[in-house]
């Protein structure tokens, strides 16, 4: 079951990750960037932190909440797209005090559909969706439970998919087939996001 406390623990869990990978984020972002991947994320979600709201019942509240922090502080193409992932998630949520499994993997289609159009992009494009979307189908084929470690690994096996894929959208489409070989900065960060939450539902 997610509640307004598990998407509290989910957005300061994914604080403290992004805090801990913040170098590793931006490095990435240097190859095939601009390098202020980790400094954006960690702005953003420190400022989701700060702005959570403590005292709502609603989890697609707290959700919306964070979706807004992280537009308007994250900053740079990835602002907006994880913005628009938190703020749909919540709206898809409603109000609600809790969400079972096809509940959650519901916000998350509506979320990463929402994120694809504002991005205009597909799965295996080399960006943050290409661990988003293949984690959403896992939590779509879910039934009543979903399995943490399972979760946590689908993101993992996706991430490692991205390094092989070309980019085609942001600063690192500039690079082409150069860019095969080497990690999405926003992959890598929407790992955390989710290794976050497979977390928070242990
Ligand atoms: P900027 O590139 O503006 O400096 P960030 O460094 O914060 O922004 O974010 C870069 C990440 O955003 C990329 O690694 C990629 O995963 C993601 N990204 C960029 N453009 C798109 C897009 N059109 N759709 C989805 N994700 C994107
Ligand atoms: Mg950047
Ligand atoms: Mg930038």
């Amino acid at each position: 079951m997610f509640t307004a406390d598990s998407a509290r623990k989910w957005i300061q869990l994914s604080a403290k990750q992004i805090q801990e990978n913040k170098d590793q984020l931006s490095q990435l972002d240097q190859t095939l960037g601009d390098g202020d991947h980790g400094l954006n994320m960690e702005r953003g979600f420190n400022a989701a932190v700060d702005q959570l709201d403590q005292d709502t019942t609603d989890a697609g509240k707290v959700l919306k909440g964070a979706g807004t922090s992280l537009l308007s502080k994250i900053g740079g193409a990835s602002g907006p797209l994880y913005g628009t992932f938190f703020m749909k998630a919540g709206t898809s949520l409603g109000n609600q005090d809790r969400a079972d499994v096809q509940e959650l993997s519901k916000a998350f289609r509506t979320a990463v559909d929402n994120l694809k159009k504002r991005g205009k992009t597909e799965q295996g494009e080399k960006t943050m969706v290409d661990v988003l979307e293949p984690v959403t189908e896992f939590m779509e084929g879910q039934k009543d439970t979903l399995d943490p470690d399972e979760l946590e690994q689908k993101a993992a096996d996706a991430l490692n998919k991205v390094i092989e894929f070309e980019a085609k959208k942001g600063r690192a489409a500039y690079y082409k087939d150069k860019s095969i070989g080497k990690q999405d900065a926003g992959a890598q960060s929407a790992y955390y996001l989710i290794a976050a939450l497979a977390t928070v539902l242990k």
